[in-house]
């Protein structure tokens, strides 16, 4: 099924939404206050299905950023000494919060995002899950006491928070990777500061403040400046306030904003891109394999970090996986994401789309060949973003396609002969961050997970997955640190020796 009604349903007047805040969303979120846009210039926010305007936000200028670090610095350390359960209990309400307004958020999910309701599904469950992780750190501040060389001394190691954290984040599960730094922040003490994705600052940010002053967080724990990236990101990733600079995006970007950072001593917590490969054994079941590999593939269009952007199969199942493939792809319903059953939506702009297209372009130039797909769809009387979900056979691992991450609704399938070639390949790029594995051995695809150079793989599974209490993230240009439960404790708090020498100490003089 191929629906290209776009425009034929009604976008909401986003302003108007339960979710809004009183005057719309054309505000900054400053110190508990909405500050109008004033003579800022704006950002328009665009729905990719429609090409409609929906709304605008301010363009947060350089002083916007130092005004919120000041607050969010100021308003630090009374949030700190605020009890463990009453922080928690802020945290716990967002995320029953995000239940309520669960129609709202679909709606923005769709017309912000281009996401389907099978998308707006997944991100509202990760969202409330990662709120309901951070929420129990407040109560695991994971201080401890240790024995001591010297005689007489106790030692305790005291857990802090970090103090102000910067948050910069992406477009693509913008609510849910926001979530998942901001709601353990704002547990554990720290307050932030929040610039959102030019692309989504609704989703992104705003929504997040809107949701927190409804949870009664106090001023100026959450500030959000949306802008664009290119003109205060550079500013807002070397500010002299932040002690961490938390980063969801590009590798480009991400090493450009962890090398500001560090040169403030602040420290960087970076999840980056990847290229990650979906490895089918000459043992696997081609079934699965074939299921899985369409679902890694083309959901949410293929603009996910985890998505599988290089589909690696034994030769002597590889004509028949194409084939399934394609014909799973050619099935999938794509359309506007608010008609009913449409499972492929829009890319979110047109850059993306150019970007896309172009790899497919040279890739096919390079010898692939198009099994599906490859057409853009106009999607009504506009300049469409609808790339038709692609199959390319005949791929090599140094085709633009495979070499870069392409971000897209494609699926290059590259042919190998042993499963050592298998691992070689997939280990062939800068990146690092998930995978996945196929096999009826599940002992000889462990050994195949273990030589993979990445932050996760899934055996008999795909690269997509993300749950709330595992560690998350990636090695090489896939970034640095891990996200989730106990593991971005670390990274949102500080660790302080204090001893007590509790009998007299003999010095050497
Ligand atoms: P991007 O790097 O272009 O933008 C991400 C954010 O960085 C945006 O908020 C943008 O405004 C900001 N930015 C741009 N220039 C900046 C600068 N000079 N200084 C500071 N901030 C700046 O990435 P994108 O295209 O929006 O997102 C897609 C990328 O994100 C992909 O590479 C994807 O793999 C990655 N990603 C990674 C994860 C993960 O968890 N590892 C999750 C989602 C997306």
């Amino acid at each position: 099924m191929t629906s290209f009604e776009t425009g034929s349903l009604e976008e909401e007047a986003i302003d108007e939404l339960d979710i809004a805040p009183a005057d719309g969303w054309n505000a900054l979120y400053l110190d508990g206050e909405w500050v109008p846009a004033g003579d800022r210039d704006g950002i328009d926010v665009e729905n990719p299905a429609t090409r409609r305007t929906l709304t605008s936000v301010p363009s947060a200028t350089e002083a916007d950023v130092d005004e919120a670090f000041a607050i969010a610095k100021s308003a630090q350390e009374d949030w700190a000494e605020r009890p463990p359960q009453e922080r928690a209990a802020v945290v716990s309400r967002v995320r029953d919060l995000v239940g309520e307004y669960a129609d709202d958020l679909e709606t923005l999910f769709a017309v912000e995002c281009g996401g389907v309701e099978l998308k707006a599904a997944f991100e509202t469950e990760l969202t409330q899950g990662t709120m309901e992780v951070g929420a129990g750190l407040a109560m695991r501040d994971g201080g401890r006491r240790t024995e001591s060389v010297t005689p007489g001394k106790e030692n305790l190691l005291v857990r802090e928070p970090a103090g102000v954290v910067g948050v910069i984040t992406p477009w693509n599960f913008p609510l849910y990777l926001t979530s998942r730094v901001v709601a353990p922040a704002i547990a554990l003490g720290n307050s932030v500061v929040l610039k959102p994705d030019e692309n989504t600052p609704l989703t992104g940010g705003l929504v997040l403040a809107s949701l927190f002053e409804e949870a009664g967080l106090p001023d100026g724990v959450l500030n959000v400046v949306p802008g664009y990236g290119d003109e205060i990101g550079d500013h807002f990733s070397a500010h002299p306030t932040p002690s961490v600079m938390s980063f969801t995006g590009s590798s480009e970007v991400g090493r450009r904003v962890g090398q500001r950072a560090v040169g403030q001593f602040t420290e960087p917590a970076l999840e980056l891109g990847g290229n990650n490969a979906h490895v089918v054994l000459s043992d696997a079941d081609l079934e699965r394999a074939v299921d899985a590999g369409a679902f890694g593939s083309f959901t949410h269009q293929g603009q996910e970090c985890i998505s599988i952007n290089r589909h690696l199969v034994h030769e002597s199942l590889y004509d028949e996986y194409v084939a399934a493939l394609a014909e799973r792809a050619e099935e999938l319903p794509i359309g506007d994401p608010r008609e009913e059953g449409v499972l492929v939506g829009p890319v979110v702009n047109e850059s993306q789309r150019d970007k896309i297209v172009g790899l497919i372009e040279e890739t096919v130039e390079a010898g692939a060949t198009v099994e599906v797909g490859a057409t853009v769809e106009a999607g009504g009387d506009h300049d469409g973003l609808f790339v038709e979900p692609t199959v390319l056979s005949g791929v090599t691992n140094d085709m633009p396609i495979a070499a870069n991450e392409h971000f897209g609704p494609v699926a290059p399938v590259i042919p190998f002969e042993t499963d050592e070639e298998a691992v070689e390949l997939a280990n062939d790029t800068e990146y690092g961050l998930s995978g996945s594995v196929h096999s009826a051995d599940v002992s000889r695809a462990r050994d195949v997970a273990d030589a993979m150079e990445t932050g996760m793989v899934h055996i008999n599974d795909q690269p997509l997955n993300d749950e709330p209490h595992v560690a998350f993230g990636g090695v090489g240009a896939s970034g640095m640190g891990r996200y989730n439960d106990e593991w971005i404790l670390d990274t949102l708090t500080t660790l302080k020796w204090i001893s007590v020498q509790r009998e007299p100490r003999e010095y050497p003089y």
